[in-house]
Formats: C-alpha cells, sequence, structure tokens
C-alpha cells in the first residue's frame, strides 16, 4: 500500500526558487513539504565559482545550495528526497505521486523544477554520451587531464565551462555559431585572454568522432556556417553548453505554456492558468535564468500560494 502525505502547500524542485519558496512558506506556518528531485540543489550544484549571489563575492554553488536547503530546514520545511513522477492538476487537494510510491496531496502547490541541459540532438552526440560527450564540467571535467577538450555554444555556460575546464585540459576550443559571444563582458575578457583557449567561429557541431573498443571520443568534425567547410578538431571530451530548457514534463497539456514551453504566469504573480498551482525560477522564465531571480521568484510564489489559502478559508 501506499504512504499518503498531505501539506497545505507542496513545493517540487530544490533549486533556488523552491528552497526560498520554502523559507517563505515555512515562516507563514503552512508547513511545507519540498521534495527535491533527481538534481537536490539544482543547476547551481554543477558550477564551480558562483560571484553574483549578493552578499557573497565568490560562493562555490554546490556550497550556497547546502546552505540553502539548510536554511529550508531550518524554517521548519520538511525537505524530502523523492521524485514527482506525475501531477494530477484535477483533483482537489492536488495529487503528486512520488518515485518512492508516496502520494503527495496539497492545497496548493509550488512548481519549482527549473530547467535541463540541452542537447544538439546528433546520433554522435548520443551515442558517446558518458564517453566523451557531457553537458556539466564540473561533474566531468576531471577526467581530461592534459587532454584537449571542445566546448560547443556561446553563452555564460559555455564560457565559463571553457574557462573552468583549462584547469585541467593542454587546450580548450570554443566552438560557436556566430562571432559574438552572448556571454557576460566580464567572462568574455577572461575568455579572451586566457591562453589555452581557442575560438572557431561560424561552426557548429557537425560529428563527434571516436572509436567503439574501449568506447571514445577522438575529436569533432565541425561545420562552417557558410561555406559547409569542415574543420576536424582532436578532442578527448567534448562539451555540449547550448542552453536549457524548462522542465515542464509535469504540466504538459495542463497547464499554459509559452515562449518555447515555459510556464506561463500572470504578469507580476506566479500565478499559473490553474487556481492554487504555482511556478518559480527557470521553469517560468525564459529571459532573466539566474539564482537571483529564481529566488526571488520562489518567495512571491509562496506569499501567492499564502494569500489563495488564506482565500479558501
Ligand atoms: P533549478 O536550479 O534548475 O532546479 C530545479 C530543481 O527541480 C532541481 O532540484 C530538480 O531536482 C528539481 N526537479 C525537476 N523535476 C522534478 C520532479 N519531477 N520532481 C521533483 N523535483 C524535480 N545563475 C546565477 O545567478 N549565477 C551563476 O553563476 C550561475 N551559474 C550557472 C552555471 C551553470 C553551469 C548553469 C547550468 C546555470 C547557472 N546559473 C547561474 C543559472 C542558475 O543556476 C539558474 O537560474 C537557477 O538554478 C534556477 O533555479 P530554479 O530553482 O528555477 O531551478
Ligand atoms: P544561453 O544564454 O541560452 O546560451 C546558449 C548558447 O548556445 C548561445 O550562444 C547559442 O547561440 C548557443 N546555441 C543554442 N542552440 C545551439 C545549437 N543548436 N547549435 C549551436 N549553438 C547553439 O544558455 P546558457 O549559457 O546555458 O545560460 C542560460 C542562463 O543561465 C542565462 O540566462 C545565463 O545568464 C544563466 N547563467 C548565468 C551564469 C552567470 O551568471 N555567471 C552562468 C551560467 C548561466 P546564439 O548565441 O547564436 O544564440
Amino acid at each position: 500500500m501506499s504512504d499518503t502525505r498531505h501539506t497545505k502547500v507542496l513545493i517540487i524542485g530544490s533549486g533556488p526558487a523552491g528552497y526560498t519558496a520554502a523559507v517563505y512558506a515555512s515562516r507563514a506556518m503552512l508547513a511545507p513539504i519540498l521534495v527535491q528531485g533527481i538534481e537536490p540543489g539544482g543547476q547551481l550544484t554543477t558550477t564551480t565559482e558562483v560571484e553574483n549571489w549578493p552578499g557573497d563575492t565568490e560562493v562555490q554553488g554546490p556550497d550556497l545550495m547546502v546552505r540553502m536547503q539548510d536554511h529550508a530546514k531550518a524554517m521548519g520545511c520538511e525537505v524530502i528526497g523523492d521524485i514527482i513522477t506525475e501531477l494530477d492538476t484535477d483533483a482537489r487537494p492536488f495529487k503528486a505521486k512520488g518515485d518512492s510510491g508516496t502520494v503527495y496531496t496539497a492545497d496548493a502547490v509550488i512548481l519549482a523544477t527549473g530547467a535541463r541541459a540541452k542537447w544538439l540532438g546528433l546520433p554522435s552526440e548520443e551515442k558517446f554520451k558518458g564517453f566523451g560527450v557531457s553537458a556539466c564540467a564540473t561533474c566531468d571535467g576531471f577526467f581530461y587531464r592534459g587532454q584537449e577538450i571542445v566546448v560547443i555554444g556561446g553563452g555564460n555556460t559555455a564560457v565559463e565551462e571553457a574557462l573552468f575546464l583549462t584547469n585541467f585540459a593542454s587546450k580548450v576550443t570554443l566552438v560557436h555559431r556566430r562571432d559574438t559571444l552572448r556571454a557576460e563582458k566580464i567572462l568574455q575578457d577572461r575568455l579572451f585572454k586566457h591562453p589555452k583557449i581557442e575560438t572557431l567561429w561560424h561552426h557548429t557541431l557537425e560529428e563527434v568522432v571516436g572509436v567503439d573498443a574501449p568506447k571514445g571520443v577522438e575529436g569533432i568534425r565541425a561545420k562552417h556556417v557558410e561555406t559547409g567547410e569542415i574543420t576536424e578538431i582532436p578532442a578527448k571530451g567534448v562539451f555540449v553548453a547550448i542552453g536549457h530548457a524548462p522542465a515542464t514534463e509535469l504540466v504538459t497539456n495542463k497547464l499554459e505554456l509559452h515562449n518555447g514551453g515555459y510556464v506561463k504566469v500572470k504578469a507580476g504573480t506566479t500565478e499559473t492558468s490553474i487556481p492554487g498551482i504555482f511556478a518559480a525560477g527557470d521553469l517560468t522564465d525564459h529571459v532573466y535564468r539566474q539564482a537571483v531571480t529564481s529566488a526571488g521568484m520562489g518567495c512571491m510564489a509562496a506569499l501567492d500560494a499564502e494569500r489563495f489559502l488564506a482565500a479558501q478559508d
């Protein structure tokens, strides 16, 4: 028989949005339950230095997320290591199934499931995932000591990953489809000055080249976006850093989405198209996608949920 837990507020996700919602909902005496998901602490656990979290000139992403978790617990939130596999948005109270077998029922739900790394969708990328192809430099960079590495992308993540990988690699080549980067200027400056980093402009990844026994990457074939000319680059590691997509699996065809799949909220609030379900963080934000903005939205979601529950009473 499955275990059923009822809560006034169920928070799904343990990134900055989820933990901030947990702090505020706990202080509103709503005794929230937070379910952490497959990545406790969220995206910041996949990075190293965070330099734009107010109050910390520099903090390690994983440390910051442990502090947020401790803060949420100290305020009274129950933090559970489980993954929500299904959310019934028609039931009242709302009903969420956990991978553990536990069923969570809730008067209000705060969705803070964030975003996940995007992939290019190439067969060769798929073939070598985990065997030289990765989307997380902090997780896998260590395996490429003294080796050559390629990073694909031109945003903050790609540039940070390229810089971080210089700690291990003999050379890092950043391959970008345009000749200007989307990354912040301070990061660009560090990238261009770095002696181990080269950039290959106007190119996309055409194919990851490797061997089968033992399975591993040997390099890439990059294609010029205008001329179609192929450049071969030797590399043992390929890091794909082309952005993130919102994690909306639980609510596809249930909540209104927009801007390429982000959960739509009423302007200036965290209210979704279903009263009682609130959304915060990268899941709903195609513009800013920062830890501090996600935390801000987590706060808003808890306050919105509190008002919603008070009106129900
Ligand atoms: P996320 O951090 O994405 O967390 C989502 C959470 O939802 C996870 O805990 C996951 O386990 C959980 N979840 C998902 N599905 C389920 C489910 N079905 N059931 C239960 N739980 C679920 N921002 C900055 O401001 N500064 C930086 O320096 C910075 N560096 C970054 C470096 C990297 C490499 C990356 C990838 C991002 C970086 N960002 C940075 C962006 C920042 O990490 C995000 O904006 C922020 O983490 C979004 O927070 P979030 O709470 O919305 O979601
Ligand atoms: P992003 O800003 O969306 O950048 C994605 C990059 O990948 C872009 O340069 C894009 O190219 C490229 N790209 C996308 N699809 C591609 C494809 N199919 N083929 C080749 N290239 C492709 O994503 P991100 O860098 O992951 O950042 C996501 C959010 O997190 C941003 O808001 C960012 O500010 C935030 N973040 C912040 C920090 C920080 O504050 N230090 C660190 C990391 C992330 P184009 O430029 O041509 O579109």
